[in-house]
């Protein structure tokens, strides 16, 4: 297998076209013809082998996973997804990898008519890097700054699911004897393995929600990027977290609260909404397919504070992954 053979394999298996894309694989670079009167989001990030998955991850999981991150940020601007770029490296030139990779990234991709317009692909040790462009109509991106104190704050699906797996695949357990529980478990590692990008609440939030941001480092960590790029605090009910089923089934109770308030990979959306805009949300949704749960408010006092029912401060034990953290 040469690095062109393998190209080949990835250009067949994610064939996607699209009518905006005038060259795609095959030439120096790509060749695009935006739409008029939209404005073009750009993002990348980088997938490492026992840093971003276990390096026993399935070649399909961290094909749609790679996929996945990219178009979770595309969500976030409330952006549609357009054009992805992949650059692979690899320790050896390993066909079935390459294969069964492609597959679970075209699953994802043609789910939302992205066409893989290029890349790059070397060796050494295994990591992928995505690249995604997608369209947002002019001024109407969802930024990080927009939120104002007063806003109410809302979170799409549950949180803490893929902390929690990956805790499970640490063999730390979730301190209760129901972490056996095989169906919770499939569950959990499926959020953590597959998650399903917001990109169709992205896109419903354009018009509503004054700030987005999607929760990959945990949503005291997120939210916290919100308030210092909107230069306002905020204030969440640590009760009206949304926990799956999966999750209460599988953990102790005190361990849902902290997965959901520091745990990472979960790819849901976090935004504020002004008081005047906060019904518009249940009916944005209405036609969706994730759930929405108001969680908290914006306050003009910054930093991110946790409350439980009865108006005590609630300490979680860590505020999310930073990499370059001592
Ligand atoms: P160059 O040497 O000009 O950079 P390459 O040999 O790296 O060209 O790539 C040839 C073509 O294959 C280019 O169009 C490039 O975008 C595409 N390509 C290379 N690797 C990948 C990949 N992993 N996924 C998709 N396209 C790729
Ligand atoms: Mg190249």
């Amino acid at each position: 297998m040469s690095e062109f053979d393998l190209i080949q394999i990835i250009r067949q298996r994610i064939g996607h076209s699209r009518g905006d894309v005038v060259f795609g694989i095959g030439d120096d670079a790509a060749l695009l013809e935006p739409p008029l009167g939209r404005q073009l989001a750009a993002c990348t990030d980088t997938l490492v082998a026992d840093v971003h998955f276990p390096h026993d991850a399935t070649p399909e999981d961290i094909g749609w996973k790679s996929l996945a991150v990219n178009l979770s940020d595309l969500a976030a601007m409330g952006a549609q997804p357009a054009w992805v770029l992949l650059s692979l490296t690899l320790p050896e030139a390993d066909e079935r990898f390459v294969e069964r990779f492609a597959e679970g990234f075209a699953e994802l991709a043609s789910k939302h008519e992205i066409a893989l317009i290029g890349g790059d692909t070397t060796q050494g040790p295994l990591s992928v890097t995505v690249s995604a462009f997608g369209f947002v109509p002019q001024g109407q991106a969802l930024l990080r700054s927009g939120a104002r104190a007063g806003d109410a704050v809302f979170v799409t699906g549950t949180l803490g699911d893929a902390a929690a797996a990956l805790s499970l695949l640490r063999g730390s357990g979730l301190g209760t004897r129901d972490s056996s529980n095989e169906q919770a478990r499939s569950e959990l590692l499926q959020r953590l393995h597959r998650p399903d990008p917001r990109i169709f609440s992205g896109r419903a939030l354009r018009g509503i929600a004054n700030a987005c941001i999607d929760v990959s480092d945990g949503l005291l960590a997120d939210l916290g990027h919100i308030c210092w790029a909107s230069n306002v605090g905020a204030e969440i009910e640590a009760d009206s977290l949304p926990i799956s089923q999966s999750l209460r089934q599988a953990s102790a109770p005190e361990l849902c609260r902290d997965f959901a308030l520091s745990g990472g990979d979960d790819y849901e959306l976090c935004f504020t909404v002004s008081e005047e805009n906060a019904q518009r949300v249940a009916e944005a949704f209405s036609q969706l397919d994730c759930g929405v749960t108001r969680i908290g408010r914006i306050v003009a006092e910054p930093g991110v504070r946790v409350q439980d029912a009865n108006g005590n401060v609630v300490e979680p034990p860590r505020r999310g992954w930073q990499h370059f953290a001592p």
